[in-house]
């Protein structure tokens, strides 16, 4: 592609990303770096300001360990995350993040977000570790804050990383394109700290037709922080822990509000709650089973139950919950009049601030939540290791928080380094670390961006790279454009041509093939080891295709990159689950072949693809209790 011009920029430490874990890496680094005379440079597929999970704004703050004021321990977080992801947890790494994850709430207050006190002046919680925020510019404000701190002429934004620059077995930097001009850019770093987020789209989602793209995950989030680190060689984690999310349905609007602050009840259609009609279920899967709260995919699996029962639709009581408290002030009119407008506001304002497209299908079917119920469902698997997820890169821990039996596992020099020399990982990219949500990807940034900023002070290499391979990177990631110019007069529709596939079509098979057998919404989330065999089977043609994709302009070369990067989150997820020999997450998928949970399997499932091979490795890490 001659007329793309190639712009190259230098920098020591680069930033790939622009959403939580990224904007709290800026603002780190900006303050470290300017210490050791170094530079930072962040680059954003969006725009900053509204990038990424919290993109839309959120209601809460779903991490606050509440440390300064004694309300919890570093263990009792500990402890809940590891009941909620069945055992399969890094202690080290959910300890350091917890022990960091106030202060950048307390920093978020500082730069003006607006966070619920009560007439004592205390944080307004939602549950034991949320707190109440009026976060429709959230995401703004900290993205204010970023700029502030690394300067506007250091943060790119609108450009597609597609890919890691390696040198040998480092990396130098990271590859890229605009998507607004026709620029091929190439940066040069001494480390590089991924930030980009999970993935969505990669199973076939329940919206279609003219809901297609609806998702509760944000669709820019494409798959391309595991593509990343996957293709440097970097070992990953927990590939096979996806997240199911039960929301409000087919807009998939939240229901931590409901579930939480307004003590609502979920019920199937006969009105039965279906946590207490199927609890004998949960002895099945001590100890987790057991354990209080219930783990997020066991909350799912009883669900799930009474679906494939036929006892659906599942409903949120919202009718009945807002009764029961207004019920409180129901001796005095004119207080229960008050209460009720202030319940109902508060019920609109939960969607308005975080998912819009809910309050406007509320509006759309005359739903009234005082009036009556609204129906929840599961939604389709998503890979978000800072939430209830944990996939991501294998990442060292922290210095002080390993014993003698972690320190060889879990610790190798700076924390949050990948198994890859120079490449840093936080937010959904590190893996392991469950439950860290915007706060603690935010603190993870911050934490990434010191111990990169460190490696960067004890190896400081110039980056250099063979002209001639970014020359052939140049070719091969513009390549869809030029499939689509030298064949595009071939057909008379556009969409199908034997010489090409567009990207949307390549996702729709992707999508197909999870959904049915890796066990996506269609199939129950239920597989099998013969599923996923012939899932692998397909892949290998969808990967033979993914050669003549075809882009007819910028924005379809990015949907190109997006779907090949999907394509190997799917790959990863398919041989970890393949490999992990039971049943652990009932509610995020089953395996029919192996039904229960096993002793042996209390392990990391870990996998590396080999840059120099091609091929897949699959390993076990052991799983060490550091915490009570
Ligand atoms: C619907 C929803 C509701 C949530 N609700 C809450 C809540 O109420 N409270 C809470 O605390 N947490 C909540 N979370 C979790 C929270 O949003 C995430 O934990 C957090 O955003 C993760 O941070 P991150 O930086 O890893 O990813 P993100 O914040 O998602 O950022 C990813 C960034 O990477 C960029 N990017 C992606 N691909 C590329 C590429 N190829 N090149 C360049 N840039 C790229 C994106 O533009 C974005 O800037 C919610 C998440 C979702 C999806």
């Amino acid at each position: 592609m001659a007329y793309f011009e190639t712009v190259t920029v230098k920098t020591d430490l680069l930033i790939v990303g622009g959403g939580m874990a990224a904007t709290g890496a800026g603002v780190e680094a900006a303050y470290w770096a300017k210490k050791n005379g170094l530079s930072v440079t962040l680059v954003d597929k969006a725009a900053l300001d509204r990038s990424g999970g919290a993109a839309m704004g959120l209601s809460a703050i779903n991490q606050y360990v509440g440390l300064r004021d004694g309300e919890n321990t570093l263990a009792d977080y500990v402890q809940y995350v590891r009941n909620d992801l069945m055992g399969i947890t890094r202690e080290d790494l959910v300890a350091n993040i917890a022990r960091h994850v106030d202060s950048s709430v307390h920093l978020f207050e500082k730069w003006g977000l607006p966070i619920w006190k009560d007439e004592n002046g205390k944080y307004v919680h939602e549950g034991r570790w949320q707190l109440m925020i009026n976060g429709e510019s959230y995401k703004v404000v900290l993205a204010e804050a970023c700029k502030n701190a690394l300067g506007i002429d250091n943060i790119y934004e609108r450009i597609f990383i597609v890919g890691p620059l390696m040198n040998g077995d480092r990396c130098v930097g990271a590859v890229g394109f605009s998507v607004r001009e026709e620029k091929f850019y190439v940066f040069l770093a001494k480390a590089v700290l991924v930030a980009m987020g999970g993935a969505v789209h990669v199973f076939k989602p329940r919206s279609a037709g003219e809901g297609l793209g609806r998702a509760w995950y944000p669709p820019w989030n494409s798959g391309s922080s595991a593509y990343f680190t996957m293709k440097a060689g970097a070992e990953m984690t927990c590939q096979e822990v996806r997240f199911i999310p039960v929301r409000f349905k087919d807009a998939y609007g939240p229901v931590g509000a409901w579930f939480l602050l307004f003590k609502s009840r979920a019920t199937n259609a006969l009105g039965e709650n279906y946590m207490q009609t199927n609890a004998a279920e949960l002895e099945k899967w001590v100890p987790y089973g057991k354990v209080k709260p219930v783990p997020a995919n066991l909350r799912n699996w009883l669900m799930l139950l009474d679906v494939m029962d036929g006892k659906g639709p599942i409903y949120m009581r919202t009718e009945e919950a807002i009764a029961n408290i207004a019920n409180e002030y129901k001796d005095d009119p004119k207080a229960y009049k008050k209460k009720m407008k202030e319940l109902e506001s508060e019920a609109w304002e939960d969607f308005l601030d975080m998912t819009i497209s809910q309050a406007i299908l509320w509006a759309a079917t005359n739903v009234a939540p005082e009036e009556r119920s609204s129906e929840i469902a599961a939604a389709e698997p998503y890979f978000i290791g800072s939430h209830s997820g944990a996939s991501g890169a294998w990442v060292s821990g922290p210095a002080d928080i390993q014993t003698d039996e972690t320190r060889g596992e879990y610790f190798w020099g700076y924390p949050c380094l990948s198994t890859v020399k120079g490449i840093f990982c936080a937010g959904d990219a590190s893996g392991a670390s469950s439950h860290k949500f915007t706060s603690g990807s935010h603190a993870e940034g911050r934490i990434a961006a010191k111990g990169a900023i460190s490696y960067i002070v004890d190896n400081n290499e110039e980056p250099t790279i063979d002209n001639a391979v970014v020359e052939k990177m140049k070719s091969e990631i513009l390549k869809p454009l030029e499939i689509f110019e030298q064949h595009k007069g071939e057909t008379t529709d556009p969409d199908i041509n034997p010489n090409y596939i567009r990207p949307k079509m390549f996702m729709f098979r992707l999508q197909k093939m999870m959904d049915e057998y890796a066990g996506g919404v269609s199939s129950q989330f239920t597989t099998s080891k013969s599923l996923l065999v012939k899932g692998l089977e397909l892949m290998e043609f969808l990967k033979e295709d993914s050669e003549k994709l075809a882009a007819e302009d910028l924005h379809e070369l990015m949907r190109c990159w997006e779907n090949i990067h999907r394509m190997w989150q799917a790959e990863a997820h398919i041989r970890t689950i393949m490999f992990r020999e039971e049943t652990r997450w009932p509610g995020y998928y089953f395996r029919a072949d192996l039904p229960s949970i096993k002793e042996e399997w209390k392990v990391f499932a870990n996998c590396r693809w080999d840059p120099a091979t091609g091929e897949w490795e699959m390993m076990k890490r052991p799983i060490y209790q550091i915490y009570d």
